[in-house]
């Protein structure tokens, strides 16, 4: 068995005894059609489950909910930490819509890309490949579907890129009223602005074009620096690379950073054993071990925190765009992530070491900070500021609560705008000021979908009432 063969062994089968651990199967008694997210911070048991082949099968099941007054949710890989994608009526798995429909070249070198909505990133990412084209960024996985990571405003890094939503062009949206409309910033605008970033609450989103452009090798650099050094030469570093973030370790000064740029005439593949070395081994396998120490033993936690960020190795190499941007994350945790003003990173960081030293939280895990351009999308969390993210993350089996409000509390005094799909109590309140087009969506969902077909808790509770 090769080295690579026997860490995805070794990972499965410690996934696998996690999984029977932490019991999840759907809870006794929940019957087949009972849901849960990935980071298992949300569950549903919707009254029925549809899974359409095709889009007229899609408009049928919209039209009849709404007929019957009944609730209706799309839902993708279920990797939302946040309750986006739950519902008690009908759950709709679009992952039959999975083919790419349609490519278009143009004239100024991207290409136009036509995909079923349910289509995971993973698959995406290869037929791209094989075309020779590849999404211009992307956030730290894979997993997700097209549609759900679009609707929620995935991101990954880099100072003069956008989100996910802002590389769509076209949409195929099934209407509350079972329509099935295609929209772009020239036809249906508004209906465009609320589907490429919009919970759902557009509709069920069926097909999503994108504009690509030609398959790029990266040039990728890890290593560790210190904290002081990285906030110091930050701007440098963001604007000096076309994706840089950074991993901090809570309790130290060690930092883990990446950054990214297109390759000219390099030339590095990494080794197969050093890949699975680096990301199964180190980065899973290991990391996973450390959170378990950690979990049992608080007093450790700044000294293997130090030791984590002393434990993964510099590394240059090149290799797809994809390859380098997306790493596997397997190992549990629970996460909220604000996007603040990016000149306000800095003090963002600061607040969060003091409130560390003054309360010595139990946190093992790395915060993660990134970086995006502004843009123009209606609620995007990076919409009209350039932004950094700071995105706070717990081992799923220790408490995560304190740690959390003390973000939201640190990130309110820089206007800190929680992602759509990741942990926040923040209410329609507290967002629209924030969101200077959420009025916006509204009215449009008022338009779309005037009996609520689309609404669910977190909907209501984030983005208020259409109309
Ligand atoms: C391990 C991990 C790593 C992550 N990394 C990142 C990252 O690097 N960057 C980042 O920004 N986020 C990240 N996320 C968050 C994740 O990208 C988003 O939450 C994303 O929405 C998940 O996509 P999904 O397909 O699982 O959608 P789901 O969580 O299933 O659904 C999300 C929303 O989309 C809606 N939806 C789904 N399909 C459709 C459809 N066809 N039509 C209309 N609405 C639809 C759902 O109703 C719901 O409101 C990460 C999450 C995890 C668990």
């Amino acid at each position: 068995m090769t080295l690579v063969k026997a860490l995805a062994h070794l990972t499965w089968t410690l996934n696998q005894s996690h999984a029977r651990r932490m019991g999840e199967r759907a809870p006794d008694g929940a019957g087949p059609d009972a849901w849960r997210n990935w980071a298992r911070t949300e569950s549903a048991r919707p009254r029925r489950v549809a899974r359409p082949r095709d889009v007229a099968a899609l408009a049928a099941e919209v039209a009849a909910a709404t007929a019957s007054g009944t609730r209706l949710r799309a839902v993708g890989a279920g990797h939302s930490f946040s309750g986006a994608a739950v519902t008690d009526g009908v759950h709709v798995h679009l992952d039959a819509l999975d083919r790419v429909e349609r490519v278009v070249p143009r004239p100024d070198g991207t290409t136009h890309v036509t995909v079923g909505a349910g289509i995971r990133l993973h698959a995406l990412n290869r037929e791209l490949a094989a075309r020779g084209l590849a999404m211009r960024n992307l956030g730290d996985i894979d997993r997700q579907s097209v549609a759900g990571a679009i609707s929620t405003g995935t991101h990954g890094t880099g100072a003069r890129l956008g989100g996910l939503p802002t590389q769509v062009v076209g949409l195929r949206v099934v209407t509350a009223a079972g329509d099935v409309v295609e929209a772009s910033p020239d036809h249906e605008p508004e209906l465009f602005e609320l589907a490429r970033l919009g919970l759902g609450t557009a509709g069920v989103l069926a097909a999503v074009t994108l504009e690509v452009v030609p398959a790029f090798r990266l040039l990728a650099r890890e290593e560790p620096m210190p904290l002081p050094a990285v906030l110091e030469g930050l701007d440098d570093l963001v604007d000096g690379h076309d994706h840089f973030e950074f991993f901090w370790f809570p309790h130290t000064a060690s930092t883990l950073t990446k950054r990214n740029d297109v390759a000219q005439d390099e030339h590095l593949p990494l080794p197969r054993w050093r890949r699975a070395l680096d990301d199964e081994l180190l980065s899973n396998v290991a990391f996973g071990a450390a959170q378990e120490v950690a979990a049992r033993t608080a007093r450790w936690t700044p000294h293997l925190n130090r030791f984590q960020g002393a434990s993964l190795p510099p590394r240059t190499y090149t290799a797809a765009s994809h390859d380098v941007l997306v790493s596997r994350r397997r190992v549990r945790f629970r996460e909220a992530e604000y996007a603040v003003p990016r000149e306000s990173v800095r003090d963002v960081v600061a607040e969060l070491a003091s409130w560390f030293r003054a309360t010595r939280a139990h946190v093992p895990f790395p915060l993660e900070v990134r970086f995006a351009a502004a843009d123009d999308v209606w609620l995007s969390t990076a919409h009209g500021r350039e932004t950094a993210y700071v995105a706070v993350q717990q081992y799923h089996r220790l408490p995560h609560g304190r740690y959390f409000e003390a973000a939201r509390r640190i990130v309110a005094e820089v206007g800190g705008r929680p992602h759509w799909g990741k942990m926040h109590d923040l209410t329609h309140a507290d967002l629209a000021p924030l969101y200077p087009r959420l009025a916006d969506a509204n009215r449009v969902r008022g338009r779309v979908d005037p009996t609520g077909t689309f609404r669910n808790p977190y909907v209501d509770r984030v983005l208020g009432l259409p109309g």
